[in-house]
Parts: C-alpha cells; sequence; structure tokens
C-alpha cells in the first residue's frame, strides 16, 4: 500500500507538503510555505522569530513536527521533548527527497528548513528562478532554498537566550538539486557559473561547501517529470511510479496559457500511464472561464494606446509571460519597458537556459530602472555594471513620461516622489484580486497613492459595499496562473485517475459533486491525515 500524509495544502491555497511512502521509501511532494496559516498568527511587523529556530514554525503549526526532517543546525536534543505528545509527531527514517513542482514559494519556501543532504528535485528552470530569486531577495530563513549558512548557538557577545544566530565564519552549504528536463552536459559555462556561485565565494571556507551536484535523478523511484503551463516558467507536474501504481501530481496549472500545449501533453502522457492516483489542484474550481494571456495583450495595449503620460503597470514579478506580453505592448506603442534590477536579473538568469528569453544587453525596448537604494546589494552593483547603458534614473522617466512603461508592483509606489508622474499617467492593473483583509488594505493605500498624484487606474479593482470587483469594463488584464473549473474537470476526466484527491483549494467538494458517477472516487484528504491508495 501507498500511504500519503497531508502536511499542507489542505482547504489552503498553497502551503503543499504532501508526503508519499511506498515500500519503505519516502518523497515529499513541494514543501511551501503556508501563507494562509501564516497570516493567521503573523504579519509583516510580527514574525516567527529567527533566532528561536524551528520552535515558532513548529509550535504554531506551520512545519510538521517530524523528527530526523530538518537541518541539524536548527535541531536541539530537547526541541523534539516537546512535541512527543503532538498527534502528528513521528520520526521519519527515511526521506528520498522532494519532487519540487515550481518556484513559487508556496511549493518552495519552507525547503530552507529541511536536511541539506535531501535532495530537491526540479527542472532546471525551477532550480534557477529559486536561486535567482534568493540571490536578489531578502536573507530570511524562509527564502533559503538553494543555500545557507548553518546557524550556531552561542552568540559572539554573550547574549544568554538560547538562541540560532546566523554567523557569517561558519561555512555556507548549498543544496543538491537533481535536474530533471535536461541533460546536464547541455549546461553553459555561464549557467555552471551562475548555479555555483554565491556569498560564499568570499570567504576562505569555500572549499567547505558541499557543492551543489546537478545531479541525475537517484534511481530511487521511478519518476516521471511532466512540463506544464503555469504563471511562473519551469513548472512541472510529477509521477511516481509505486507499488499501487502511478501517482500524478499536477503542482498548479492551467489550459489558457501561453504554453497550454505543455499541460495538454501532461494530460496525454499523465493518461496514457493509467493511474492509481491523482492529486490535482483546485484553486479556481469556482471559476467559469480565463482570460488568456494574448486577451490580456490586446486589452492593456488599448488602454495604453491613449495613455498620453507615464504608464506603470503592476503584475506578478516571477510571471515572465506576463513581462513578455508588455514588452511587445512597449514595442508596439514606441515605448520602452523599464524593468527593476532584479527582474533583469531574473531575465538573465532565464536566458542563461532558454536562449530565446530576450537579452538585457541588445533589446532597444529593455532598459533598467534604478530604483532609490540605500545599500544595494552586490548582485544588483554587478548587474547595474554590466547593463550600464541600460540603466535609467527617476530623473530620466520623469522627463520623458510618455516613452516608458514602468513595471512596478505596489510596494515599489514609493518612488513616486522621485518620479513626480504628470497628469494623464495610468496605472495598469495586471494581477490577481485581494484575497484576505491585509491585501485589502494594501488596495486602500494603493488607491490613495494614486490619487494623490492624479494617476488614473485601469483594470484596478475597487471596493463597493465591502466588495472587491474589478469595473465590467476594464476586465481582461490578468491571465490566472489556474485553470478554471471547466477545464480542472477535462483534467481529471482525461487522465482518469482511479482516485482523484484534490489540494491546494478552498472548494475541493466541488469535484465531489462534478465528477460523481464519472468512475473517478474523490476522496478529501485531512490536515495531517494519512491515505493509502
Ligand atoms: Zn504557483
Amino acid at each position: 500500500m501507498t500511504k500519503l500524509t497531508f502536511y499542507g495544502g489542505i482547504n489552503e491555497i498553497g502551503g503543499n507538503k504532501v508526503l508519499l511512502e511506498d515500500g519503505g521509501r519516502g518523497l515529499f511532494l513541494d514543501f511551501g510555505f503556508p501563507y494562509k496559516r501564516h497570516k493567521q498568527f503573523y504579519e509583516e511587523y510580527l514574525n516567527p522569530r529567527s533566532g528561536a529556530g524551528l520552535l515558532d514554525p513548529l509550535t504554531m503549526g506551520l512545519l510538521p513536527p517530524l523528527a530526523g526532517l530538518y537541518r541539524d543546525d536548527l535541531v536541539t536534543q530537547s526541541l523534539w521533548e516537546r512535541f512527543r505528545d503532538n498527534p502528528l509527531y513521528r520520526e521519519l527514517k527515511r526521506v528520498d527527497g522532494v519532487l519540487l513542482t515550481h518556484a513559487h514559494l508556496d511549493h518552495s519556501g519552507y525547503i530552507s528548513f529541511l536536511r541539506a543532504n535531501i535532495p530537491i528535485y526540479s527542472t532546471a528552470v525551477t532550480a534557477f528562478i529559486s536561486k535567482a530569486m534568493q540571490d536578489s531577495g531578502k536573507s530570511a530563513l524562509e527564502q533559503q532554498i538553494c543555500y545557507f549558512n548553518p546557524t550556531v548557538r552561542e552568540h559572539p557577545k554573550g547574549w544568554k537566550q538560547i538562541a540560532w544566530f546566523s554567523e557569517s565564519k561558519v561555512p555556507s552549504q548549498q543544496r543538491q538539486f537533481c535536474i530533471y528536463d535536461r541533460n546536464l552536459e547541455t549546461l553553459s559555462p555561464d549557467a555552471i557559473r551562475f548555479w555555483e556561485s554565491g556569498f560564499w565565494e568570499k570567504t576562505a571556507k569555500q572549499k567547505e561547501l558541499i557543492s551543489c551536484q546537478l545531479a541525475a535523478h537517484s534511481g530511487c523511484f521511478n519518476l516521471r517529470c511532466f512540463p506544464v503551463d503555469h504563471s511562473v516558467p519551469g513548472a512541472c507536474a510529477w509521477g511516481i511510479e509505486t507499488n499501487s501504481g502511478w501517482v500524478i501530481y499536477s503542482g498548479d496549472l492551467r489550459l489558457h496559457g501561453k504554453r497550454a500545449s505543455l499541460t495538454q501533453k501532461f494530460i496525454e502522457e499523465a493518461s496514457a500511464l493509467h493511474p492509481r492516483a491523482l492529486i490535482l489542484e483546485g484553486t479556481n474550481v469556482l471559476r467559469e472561464a480565463n482570460f488568456t494571456e494574448h486577451e490580456v495583450y490586446e486589452n492593456a495595449l488599448k488602454a495604453i494606446g491613449n495613455a498620453s503620460s507615464l504608464v506603470i503597470s503592476d503584475f506578478s514579478p516571477r510571471d515572465v509571460d506576463r513581462l513578455l506580453t508588455f514588452l511587445q505592448i512597449a514595442r508596439d506603442t514606441g515605448r520602452k519597458l523599464a524593468i527593476l534590477p532584479k527582474d533583469a536579473y531574473l531575465l538573465k538568469t532565464m536566458r542563461l537556459l532558454e536562449p530565446e528569453t530576450p537579452d538585457m544587453a541588445q533589446d532597444d525596448n529593455l532598459v533598467i530602472y534604478q530604483d532609490t537604494i540605500s545599500k544595494p546589494g552586490n548582485w544588483m552593483l554587478n548587474l547595474c555594471k554590466e547593463y550600464d547603458s541600460k540603466i535609467v534614473l527617476a530623473k530620466d522617466i520623469s522627463s520623458a513620461q510618455d516613452k516608458f512603461i514602468l513595471c512596478f508592483s505596489f510596494l515599489d509606489i514609493n518612488e513616486l516622489p522621485s518620479i513626480r508622474p504628470r497628469p494623464g499617467s495610468l496605472y495598469l492593473f495586471s494581477s490577481s484580486e485581494p484575497h484576505d483583509e491585509e491585501q485589502e488594505i494594501d488596495f486602500r493605500r494603493l488607491h490613495n497613492w494614486l490619487e494623490y498624484f492624479g494617476i488614473k487606474s485601469f483594470g484596478l479593482p475597487v471596493e463597493s459595499n465591502g466588495e472587491w470587483r474589478i469595473p465590467d469594463e476594464e476586465k481582461g488584464l490578468h491571465a490566472s496562473g489556474h485553470a478554471c473549473g471547466p477545464d480542472l474537470l477535462k483534467i481529471a476526466r482525461e487522465i482518469k485517475p482511479e482516485v482523484l484527491i484534490p489540494v491546494h483549494s478552498e472548494n475541493s467538494y466541488f469535484y465531489v459533486e462534478k465528477l460523481s458517477g464519472s468512475g473517478i472516487e474523490v476522496r478529501l484528504p485531512e490536515v495531517g491525515g494519512v491515505m493509502e491508495v
């Protein structure tokens, strides 16, 4: 019997952590950051104490209490004493790896806490995007997916409260990623250099690093990796051959994006395996239809067409397809697309693996907006030096506002005092609507900013009677990363597993209702629940 235990992603969107055990072997299907549960207890200025190591996430139910799974530097002998009575407590004897589906933190974030010698299986693009995000992001404990600085427990200046401290003298460690979809010999020297480079290079302890072996898969399970379409490049679904038959795990996917043919191919190939079980996402089960990326292009082009001054476009930072959509619009409207250094870093990283990605250095319509940062990181300084001729500053944009589309998210809006947008400027909102109170507060703030600077918005949800809705005439600026209800049912029916297990959904019951009588048995998992298939 194959056993599945669901430690996250149940009645919530994201935080997927499913343990698959079969014949003494074990694999995790994603190991994500649980945004919903995290927000129940924490906010921007109230976070799990990094100095408390694993204590906070374990106590607050953000991480499952599984001895043997986590980084040695974060575990003390007495830690597990506290959790032995927890119904989820277990000693995990063997974990052969994590099958990571894509580089969104709700699927990858808590890999940061895992033992360094647990290999992470992913596509090359997912591994590289994860590293680019870590290189250019915050150094928080939850973002140490590809490498980390082991902590020490003795404070150099004598702080006594037992805690974990980051100590730069301790040699860093890099996780082992096993790239599944590519022959590693085809990677360019630049790509290898990117993967091997990091902050540890300056320390004398470099030789003590556990180097990341971009190894082929170890052979403990027979696996299949199916590329699929999602709102970040490199996404895949997985197939695992078990003693009960094939178990398929969808990750996040869609059938209406630019790479829909990948998802279609996945459906055909997974179906041919006659799987025992399909673990399927259900983010948008209640949605009847989705806009396509091409509709986003047409609608955004129309909206920008009449703008007489600056255009700001707001979309999810890792959505490279959307970035390319706006790059095309910039070409069509005679503007330049100004992206932030972290987005330029991501594009540069993507190009190491997918040479058809636009080249920052060559593309006349792409420039880098250098934002106002008091302490730019080394990656940022190097990047701006490399693309020196492509840098634009606030004053450049300010003096030629009708020549730019500026890619900002809400959190970059504090650049406006430097840019001073002129009347007639436009804010295009090309992202998803607010999902919780905190996001609603951000949307109110965003409206205040736009009103204060006299910027018109398009596609931005507005509040009426306590509900946030995009005005009807402004819809169609966002293509969701997730398939709609009818597409998800098509995926389920065509793959036709014996058992369907919904995850990553707040409306799993949808599958029970819609698939009754289809010959597919729908089983709803519970948090921490065990299911035999
Ligand atoms: Zn995702």
